[in-house]
This record gives C-alpha cells, structure tokens and sequence, in this order.
C-alpha cells in the first residue's frame, strides 16, 4: 500500500473497493500511469465516459479555452458555447428527438426522464426491465433492477414493475393506462451485457405505441458509438420517445442530456424540472470537441470493425475455454461471461498483466475500451485474458 492509496481510503472509508494497490497519476489515450510511473492497459475507458482516451488533446484544448473566456453560464441565460454545442448535438441525434435537457451525469438524465414522461402522460407508473441500471439515485434508483440495492429504500421509491428481459407476454401485461413510460437499455451493460432482443424491442416500440406510454431508451452506457452505431436503439430500429445521455459524451467531462420529443417538451412548464451546473460552458465544449472528433474519425465504424474482430479473436481463444460459458456484445460492449465470479481473474489480469477489466453482474467481465484503441492493444488483451482464464 502507498500513502496515497492510505489517504484515500482513510477519507473514503472501504465501502467502495478499489481494483489497484497504487494510485494513478496520469492517463494518455488506452493507458493509465500509477504514482511509480508503471502502465496500465484501460479496456474500461473510465467505465466507459472515455471514447477518446484519456486527455485527448484536442478535448483538453477545448476545456482549457473555454475556461479563459467563460467557465460557467447558468441556465437563465443564453450563452453562446450552449446554443453552438446544442445545434451539434441536435444534428447527431436522431431527427424526431429535436429536444435535449443538458445536464451532469446519466442518474440525473434518467431522473429528468422519468419526471418528464410522468409530466408530459400524467401518469403515475414505471416499468423497467429485469436487470436494468439506471443509476444510483433515488429516481433512477426505482427502475434500476438489484432487489437488494433497492429493498432499503423502498418507502421512498415506490414499485416500479419489473418484466423479465424479452418476455413479451409480461410487457403486455404490464403497459396498462396507468404507465407513463417503459424505460429499457437496448444493451444491458451494468446487468451482464445483455442485448435485449429485436422482436422484444419491436414490441415494446408498438405496445407503447398503442398504450400512450412514453418508451424512454438510456443511451448513457450504448450511446455515441459505444455498439459500433451512433445509438444502438438507432440500430435496433427503435423511435423512444426520450434518449438519456450520458458516460462518453463529455470525452471524460461530467456532461449527461435527456434528447425527447417537442410532443414531450409542449408538456412540460416552467419550474417543472432545473440544474445549476447542467449545460455549463467547459462541459459544452467538452462535449463539442468529442463529437467533432468522433464524427471526423468515424469512431462509430471502427468500434464496429475492431468489436467485430476482437469478438471473434475471443470466441477461438477465450470461449473454448472451461471457464467461459457465453461470449456476447455489440461494437465495443463486451461481456464475457464465466462459471464462476468474475473478481478473481479481473484482479489476475491487472496484476499480472496491467489490463483493467470491469464487472457486470458477479460473473461477467466487461470490456468497454476506449473507442479509438488499436489492434495490437486488443490482442495483447485477448492473450492476457486467455492466460489468466486458462
Ligand atoms: C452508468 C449508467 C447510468 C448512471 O450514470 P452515472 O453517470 O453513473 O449517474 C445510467 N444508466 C446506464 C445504462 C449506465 O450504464
């Protein structure tokens, strides 16, 4: 243990485990660099907010001139990096989803959401899907499947009907007139990395369809290329109704938005919803220097092309393996799924090979690697993990 890691964990408590025995100084596209100067191989993309890598230049560049002309506006008045990173945004989306709500991270963009979709429906109730992750707060936290995460707090959060991933006998059943959205993952990442399948989501867009429940589709994990398309409900051939943003839309910048219908904004009336830091100036141009970068180098295609070819390297070399019992995931969301915890071999792989992995559900290893990395960084992953699942 270094003093560092002492100090933190003396102000943090331990409740939140740490995956390395030394502290991080540095970052620089894939690679991490601890307190002693030793590289780490990132497949994690600092779970997944990093498209670019770490301190990409020209997303650097961006945050550090906007800071010298105006480092905040809030959102009572116009400001100019606002209207411009908007417009950008807008043309990104899909086009039906011409409103965006900014705001910091991916639980408050699914809060707005779901108050929102109450809002605009005057409907009381919420149906999510079985191993759903919204987020951790106490909105987000109602349709964020984990009985126990919720179990505490359930007085406050209410029910939230939970239907079983692609059971759509239980969809039907549960959209009844009293449902203002259905709110899904079209890639469950924090669950396994599940991908929910087409003829589910083909339903749900219908049944909503015909119910007047507001299908809400968070985009904060799949989201800006992540699948190998710019969305995967894009992909998927879905038209939710609201689009929640977050993780790598600020290129490493908390930066999060709610992208909804005009048909839902006319609905919704002043004081009705608000943020202080929410659209700020430095996560504006954060977010506006990502795109511009993602678009210009096409990162969509080549998370399409590299997850393509990484998914295949790993099922010759990784899911023959005893261990392994599925390999599956879209573009660069990657899930390999093993018999046993995953704990163990995720600690292996980054002491013994410097390659930082993630969790999803106990026994799933993730991958979410930046969107720019190269091949020969993922086969130097795909051997560290045949050796450390052998
Ligand atoms: C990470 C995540 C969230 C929560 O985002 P935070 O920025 O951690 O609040 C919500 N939904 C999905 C799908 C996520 O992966």
């Amino acid at each position: 243990m270094s003093t560092l890691t002492e100090t933190e964990d003396r102000y943090t408590g331990t409740w939140w485990p740490k995956r390395t025995t030394t502290a991080f100084e540095r970052g620089s596209g894939c690679e991490l660099f601890d307190e002693d100067g030793a590289a780490y191989l990132d497949l994690t993309a600092g779970y997944g907010t990093l498209p670019l890598g770490y301190s990409h230049p020209e997303v650097v560049a961006a945050i550090s001139d906007q800071a010298q002309r105006l480092n905040a506006c809030p959102n009572n008045l116009y400001s100019g990096p606002r209207a411009r990173y908007l417009e950008k945004l807008a043309s990104f989306l899909p086009d039906h989803l011409g409103r965006v709500f900014l705001c910091n991270s991916g639980t408050e963009a699914n809060e707005a959401a779901i108050k929102f979709a109450v809002l605009a429906t005057e409907r009381p109730h919420l149906v999510a899907v079985k191993g759903s992750f919204h987020g951790r707060t106490l909105g987000a936290l109602a349709a964020t499947w984990s009985p126990a995460g919720r179990k505490p707090f359930e007085e406050i959060i209410g029910q939230t009907t939970f239907v079983t991933r692609d059971d759509e006998d239980a969809l039907d059943e549960a959209l009844d007139d009293s449902v203002a959205a259905l709110i899904l993952e079209v890639v469950q990442g924090e669950g396994g990395v599940f991908p929910l399948a087409s003829s589910f989501l083909e339903r749900a867009q219908t049944l909503c369809r015909e119910r007047g429940v507001l299908l809400i589709v968070d985009e904060v994990q799949t989201g800006f290329g992540r699948t190998g398309s710019r969305f995967a409900s894009q992909a998927a051939g879905l038209e939710a109704d609201l689009m929640t943003l977050g993780k790598g839309i600020g290129g490493g910048f908390p930066l999060a938005a709610v992208a909804h219908t005009s048909a839902v904004s006319e609905k919704l009336s002043p004081g009705c919803h608000g943020t202080t830091f929410g659209g700020n100036a430095l996560a504006c141009a954060a977010g506006s220097a990502t795109l511009d970068v993602l678009l210009r180098d096409q990162l969509d295609l080549h998370a399409a092309e590299l997850g393509a070819s990484l998914l295949e390297n790993l099922d010759q070399r990784v899911a023959p393996l005893s261990l392994v019992k599925e390999i599956r995931g879209r573009g660069l969301m990657i899930g390999i799924q093993l018999r046993q915890r995953a704990g163990r071999f995720l600690a292996a792989l980054c002491e013994e090979h410097h390659v930082l992995a993630l969790p999803a559900s106990p026994n799933v290893i993730r991958l979410l690697p930046p969107l720019t990395v190269n091949q020969s960084d993922l086969d130097r992953a795909v051997d560290a993990l045949a050796e450390v699942l052998q």
